[in-house]
């Protein structure tokens, strides 16, 4: 796969930003060197997804002979394939909440490269038009500053080349506290929480523009949450969606 390497605008702006505030390390936070996106110590601490794979999700099975995780043996998803790169675990939960909740949107720029690394190869198989970020409710955008799974997306799209977009799926409904509400209940709730904007892209021009759309969010648990989107994505037009999340949970 060919990497963009040239230095546009954006990148020359993130400098900018780091000379005043320094990187640091997703894992420790400590501050690391500009060119760096983890310290040597954090970076054998984050574990990758090893295959085998579950065919459906991504997730790590264990053996050759299982197909499907737990999870999507039981249940049915209308994504095609999904990809992931690190296991959830205690070091990957505490670098996701910081991305999410503490302002470290530098987080991305690493989980975006290591995603890129394993599983670039997947990915370029899958031939995807576009990229698509889970959205997030603009009201939580407005207070995050950024939509995380976007951060990661416009990285991976500069990287391959695959265009990004960001409009056609949205978030327009801002869903209920989750803990409070069971596995159905969250996933009724989740269901009538994303749409396509129509108007903005009819039926027949996305069918020709994102026949194939790789979907991108930051974390893979139950699948839910990219399961709602791919089936709005589908009942706009498009014909085959990916899932891809940056870190998934190990097969219980
Ligand atoms: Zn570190
Ligand atoms: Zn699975």
């Amino acid at each position: 796969m060919m990497y963009n390497t040239a230095i546009n605008p954006k990148e020359l702006f993130k400098e900018a930003i780091r000379t005043v505030y320094p990187r640091k390390c997703p894992g420790c936070r400590d501050v690391i060197l500009p060119n760096m996106l983890v310290c040597d110590d954090c970076a054998g601490r984050f574990k990758l997804v090893e295959p085998p794979f579950c065919m459906k999700c991504g997730r790590h099975v264990e053996d050759e002979e299982t197909e499907l995780c737990d999870d999507c043996a039981a249940k049915d998803h209308h994504y095609s394939m999904g990809f992931s790169a690190f296991v959830y675990d205690g070091i990957m939960r505490q670098a996701m909440a910081d991305l999410k909740y503490a302002s470290a949107a530098e987080n991305a720029d690493y989980f975006a490269d290591i995603t890129a690394k394993t599983c670039g190869e997947r990915i370029k198989l899958f031939n995807p038009d576009v990229i698509i970020p889970v959205p997030i409710h603009r009201s939580r955008r407005a207070e995050r500053g950024y939509n995380q799974a976007q951060l990661i997306s416009d990285r991976l799209s500069d990287m391959f080349g695959i265009p990004a977009v960001n409009d056609l799926l949205l978030r327009t409904r801002k869903t209920a506290a989750l803990k409070i509400l069971d596995a159905a209940g969250r996933a009724e709730n989740l269901k009538q929480a994303f749409s396509c904007d129509l108007k903005k892209y009819p039926r027949d021009e996305v069918s020709v523009r994102f026949g194939r759309v790789l979907l991108v969010d930051d974390i893979y648990t139950t699948g839910t949450t990219m399961e709602c989107c791919t089936e709005a994505l589908l009942d706009a037009g498009v014909e085959k969606v990916a899932v891809l999340s940056v870190a998934i949970g190990y097969n219980y």
